[in-house]
């Protein structure tokens, strides 16, 4: 893992550095595991990078593949949807990121926070994106609204 600060803001180089922020937030629910986010449009080379929309104020995100513009509202965005603006990095301007979710599962089997962080493609920087409160929805039920 290679997690550095850079002029103040953390900077990953890879998902698995964005997995292991997300895991490791403070003053946060403990994170049990983490998911990085691709489309399941493509079979098994499933891409990662993405345009995010989101605003944690509500709670909401959807990301939309770069590859093929697949939109996929994370849990129950779609039916809150506020159309917030297309996020961009606040370190270099770029759209397009990996995504991550960190899951807070206490009893193992039941999910109770979900985290949403993002990762600039471009310069590396690591930012949230927003969270939800769920209610002790099944993992898999979960996952498979990611
Ligand atoms: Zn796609
Ligand atoms: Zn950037």
């Amino acid at each position: 893992m290679v997690l550095k600060k850079v002029a103040g803001a953390r900077v990953g180089e890879d998902a698995e550095d964005l997995r292991s922020w997300l895991a490791s937030l403070d003053g946060a629910p403990e994170v049990h595991e983490t998911v990085v986010l691709a489309c399941a449009q493509h079979g098994d080379e499933r891409p990662t990078w993405a345009y995010v929309e989101g605003t944690a104020a509500e709670g909401i995100a959807r990301r939309r593949c770069l590859a093929c513009a697949t939109a996929v509202h994370l849990l129950d965005s779609a039916s809150r949807w506020t159309h917030p603006p297309m996020r961009s990095c606040i370190g270099c301007g770029t759209s397009i990121v990996e995504v991550a979710a960190g899951l807070s599962i206490p009893d193992g089997e039941h999910v109770e926070w979900v985290v949403v962080g993002v990762r600039c493609v471009e310069c590396g920087r690591l930012a949230g994106l927003t969270d939800m409160v769920v209610d002790s929805l099944p993992l898999a039920e979960v996952l498979s609204a990611l």
